[in-house]
């Protein structure tokens, strides 16, 4: 079996990050009790909240650093069908929560090659020094999907509240809604990789 080169971002595609976001933003914002994750409706959150980036900052380095997370459903099933292939993880997160961002993937048994840490890059330059040739890269945060599409040959926009609204028009990017679509999209990719038969 020719092994593929599968990309596959953290928050908001293994690990539900939002739902502990909102949970530390009620916290610091008592009186503000009323966020849902359908308002997260874009990237920026400090545009969404209308509060300072540097809040926004200190609320993700509380969550990153004392969130209870939860696996997005199938993610650690399907990833684990998915083992015999390369499975580069690579995420925004800062280097300084590389272990605890290791034990987060030991805990729900996310098998992979590697993980990445993209510090101040763009994710795409920062896979190509491991690895030429991406096949898919599953990824929710669409400024990064539009660059990987680039070059990986299909990029998954893991769809949330706030990817929700690009209208691809160049067709390089492929919308999924749950990890069984993911899987149905990897045989798919495969099956068109083999050779035809006369
Ligand atoms: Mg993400």
């Amino acid at each position: 079996m020719e092994k593929l080169n599968i990309g596959v971002d953290i928050d908001g595609v293994i690990i539900d990050f939002i739902s502990e976001f909102i949970r530390f933003y009620h916290k610091r914002y008592p009186r503000y009790k009323k966020l849902k994750k359908e308002h997260i409706c874009r990237h920026s959150i400090e545009s969404v909240l209308g509060i300072f980036a540097e809040e926004v900052t200190e609320l993700i380095e509380n969550t990153t650093l004392y969130g209870d997370f939860k696996l997005i459903d199938g993610a650690d099933r399907v990833l684990n069908e998915l083992s015999d292939h390369n499975i580069y993880i690579c995420t925004s997160r800062p280097e300084r929560h590389r272990e605890k961002t290791a034990q987060l993937l030991e805990k729900y048994q996310i098998p992979h090659k590697k993980l990445i840490f993209r510090g101040n890059n763009k994710k795409l330059d920062v896979l190509l020094k491991e690895m030429p040739r991406f096949d898919i890269f599953i990824e929710d945060n669409i400024a990064e999907c539009i660059h990987l599409s680039k070059l990986v040959k299909r990029v998954l926009v893991f769809r949330q509240p706030w990817n929700d609204n690009c209208l691809n028009v160049r067709g390089t990017l492929q919308y999924v809604d749950n990890w069984d679509q993911i899987r149905d999209e990897i045989n798919n990719y495969k099956h068109n990789l083999l050779p035809s038969l006369l």
